[in-house]
């Protein structure tokens, strides 16, 4: 591959659930670090925007850019594992489910991860994925050093002995540069027995301390139609589901507890009980609210789900995510729970998206990156109280704002 600009005309990119298409003026999927640091040069020197592209999991115009569009795959691959540090490197461009075999190979594990693992690790880590449980952080929270090729084409090593910039890093949304590698704090290697089972809304909220703080991972479904079980691949076992929630538990098992799976009960390696399938379409708003709030906040979900908007029949989904201290994040200084809503692909779902923005903001909610949202400058500045510095290291490293986009301008420029 040629690594002149000239030479790469642009192509229609377009995210996995379809809600988001673009077609930059260049495309190009750089085979190393070097070709990386070439493009974005280049690219300066011509004063296009640059954006990476990973999955493309994110219902939100994050990867969108008139200029160049990275296409980092063949950056891929765990580079370093080291048992005794607990430490796991990987390129930008490895998928969540390539972690899995190095690092049981050798004794280790990712310490939490979200529903699905088909998504770059840069990407996951850029927009603060998360799995759930109250004592782990996002995928961001356990990132300890960061390559990344930076405006100027100089290649930045951001790690622990750089505290301010790495937390700015963490959850960064492609704004500080383009990442080419990761190095993350794994756990030993752990099995986990996975339970779950229907219960009541009210059963469920008053027992929500103790399921929160219990489990090493407490999430939860709540279903508002007969329908919408089905929607996510939840089964009922025949039980009715309307208005019931379908709790997960999962629990660290010791080694030789054997595997098992049994209605509403399996045993296995950690990063088998993580993925869910999903072979549903949907658009997701997830918003966080900080954790002691979530019983008040959901309580008021259920009704306006209920009362005022009988067409959103997607589940809503619950989980819980521990503090960190990465400037964006949602869990920036406290534990929240993440809930998300989804519209049917092909509706007008915004009001109903705008009920639930109103409602959870009356709770202080912070939003995830990746997923649909309402964030007005007025309300980042509020509710992230590092989002100054934030924009001040932004700007630093990228004066002239290429690796921002119409999407983020408004609100990081
Ligand atoms: C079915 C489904 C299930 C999901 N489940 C969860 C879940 O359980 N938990 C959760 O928190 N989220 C979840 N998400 C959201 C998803 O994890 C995030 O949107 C994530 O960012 C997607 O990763 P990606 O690799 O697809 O990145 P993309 O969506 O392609 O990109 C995300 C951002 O990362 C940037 N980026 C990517 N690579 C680089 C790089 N090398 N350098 C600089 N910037 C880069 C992009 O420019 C963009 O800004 C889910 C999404 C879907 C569609």
């Amino acid at each position: 591959m040629a690594t002149l600009l000239s030479d790469l005309p642009g192509s229609t990119w377009t995210n996995w659930v379809g809600n988001q298409s673009f077609t930059p003026a260049h495309t190009a999927a750089p085979r190393d670090e070097a070709e990386v640091v070439a493009l974005v040069t280049q690219a300066a020197e011509r004063g296009l925007g640059v954006r990476v592209a990973g999955a493309g999991h994110s219902f939100t115009p994050v990867v969108e850019t008139s200029g160049l569009r990275l296409d980092l795959s063949a950056l891929r691959g765990v580079v370093a594992t080291d048992p005794a540090r607990r430490r796991a490197t990987a390129l930008a461009g490895t998928r969540i489910h390539d972690f899995y075999e190095p690092l049981w190979d050798a004794g280790l594990a990712l310490r939490n991860q979200g529903d699905i693992d088909t998504q770059h690790i840069a990407g996951a880590v850029a927009t603060g994925t998360h799995g759930s449980g109250s004592r782990y952080t996002s995928l961001s929270g356990v990132v300890r050093r960061m390559r990344v090729v930076t405006a100027t084409g100089e290649v930045r090593d951001i790690g622990e002995d750089q505290p301010e910039l790495l937390r700015a890093a963490q959850v960064s949304v492609g704004m500080l540069g383009v990442v080419t590698e990761l190095e993350l704090d794994v756990a030993d290697a752990y099995r986990l027995r996975q339970q779950v089972g229907l219960r009541a809304f009210e059963d469920v909220m008053e027992h929500w301390d103790e399921l929160v703080s219990t489990h090493r991972h407490f999430g939860m479904f709540w279903l508002p139609s007969e329908e919408s079980g089905a929607l996510y691949n939840l089964d009922g076992h025949g039980r009715s589901m309307a208005d019931q929630c379908y709790v997960k538990v999962y629990d660290e098992v010791d080694p030789d507890v054997p595997d098992d799976d049994t209605e509403g009960r399996r045993v296995d390696r950690c990063y088998r009980i993580f993925p869910m399938v999903y072979d549903a379409n949907f658009h997701e708003l997830e918003y966080f609210v900080p954790l002691d709030r979530a019983p008040e906040a959901l309580r008021a979900m259920r009704e306006l789900m209920l009362a005022r908007l009988p067409e959103s029949v997607y589940p809503l989904e619950v989980r819980t995510v521990g503090p960190d201290e990465a400037y964006l994040s949602p869990q920036l200084g406290t534990a929240t729970a993440a809930i998300s809503v989804s519209g049917t692909p092909g509706t007008d779902y915004w009001d109903y998206l705008r009920s639930v923005d109103a409602l959870l903001t009356e709770h202080d909610a912070r939003v995830h990156w990746g997923k649909l949202h309402f964030l007005t400058p007025e309300r980042l500045h509020r509710l992230y109280p590092r989002a100054d510095d934030f924009v001040a290291l932004r700007r630093e490293l990228d004066p002239t704002g290429m690796f921002l986009n119409d999407h983020l301008r408004p609100l990081f420029a």
